[in-house]
């Protein structure tokens, strides 16, 4: 199967999962997870029709940047940021999937306030509660969006989550449904620097279980691009 392939059978079944839950397909946006593919795969999967690249590690996003390989869609980032890194992400990124801590929070604030901008992004929610994955515990997430009123620099978006890995059909979607509601219960309120409208849940093995549950934003990697040579979320 070529990307080419790959995206138009997503993208069937993305159409397929949107109107099995009443939900027009055009407002969910395909991101294509290319870490470890290089600029000329990367330039294949945008010619086939994806909304926007993300990235996890950020050497590898700056390599390929500086080949060419995202022009024509927006570049997320959606691996875990360190610190020290934030300054070659911030407005470079149109979105920040993976915010998982008030630290990180706050240096990409200040680095936007540096550059006279407005950073966008999301909070990452550990929502199967699992030791070895960031994010906010599901109970930390409306404190962590309340503090976002002290940074004007930034704009939270919404929620991101990675599911625990190689569960079945019906505990992704418990988990699912369970971001759904946080998304929901914390968009009622009304912050400064608060704009909750994306759910960024779903990727190869799952997103049509996303979808059913309510994301908007998906994104997937080995289903358009193959296998990967080390299988890894890089959380
Ligand atoms: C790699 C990755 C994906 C895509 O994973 P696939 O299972 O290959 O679709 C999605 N989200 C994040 C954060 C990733 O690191």
């Amino acid at each position: 199967m070529t990307i080419a392939e790959n995206v138009a059978r997503i993208r069937a079944e993305m159409a397929q999962a949107a109107r099995a839950a009443g939900r027009d397909p055009g407002e969910i946006t395909l991101v294509a997870a290319s870490k470890m593919n290089d600029a000329a795969r990367v330039r294949e999967a945008i010619e086939a029709g994806v909304d926007a690249c993300g990235e996890n590690r950020v050497q590898e996003m700056l390599e390929k940047q500086a080949q060419g390989a995202y022009e024509g869609v927006p570049l997320h980032f959606i691996g875990h940021l360190q610190k020290n890194k934030v300054k070659q992400v911030v407005g470079l990124a149109t979105l920040i999937h993976s915010v998982d801590s008030l630290a990180l929070l706050a240096a990409i604030d200040r680095e936007a306030e540096k550059r006279g901008l407005r950073q966008e992004v999301l909070l990452e929610v550990n929502v199967g509660g699992e030791a070895t994955k960031s994010g906010f515990a599901p109970g930390e997430v409306a404190e962590a969006i309340s503090s976002a009123a002290n940074f004007s620099h930034i704009c939270v978006r919404g929620l991101m989550c990675i599911p625990p890995a190689g569960r079945s059909s019906e505990e992704n979607r418990l988990n699912f449904t369970k971001m759904k509601q946080l998304f929901i219960d914390n968009s009622e309120k009304k912050y400064d620097n608060v704009y909750m409208d994306f759910l960024s849940m779903g990727m190869s093995g799952d997103f049509s279980d996303a979808i059913a549950c309510g994301a908007n934003i998906i994104r997937v990697g080995s289903a358009i691009f193959g296998p990967r040579p080390y299988q890894t979320t890089e959380t």
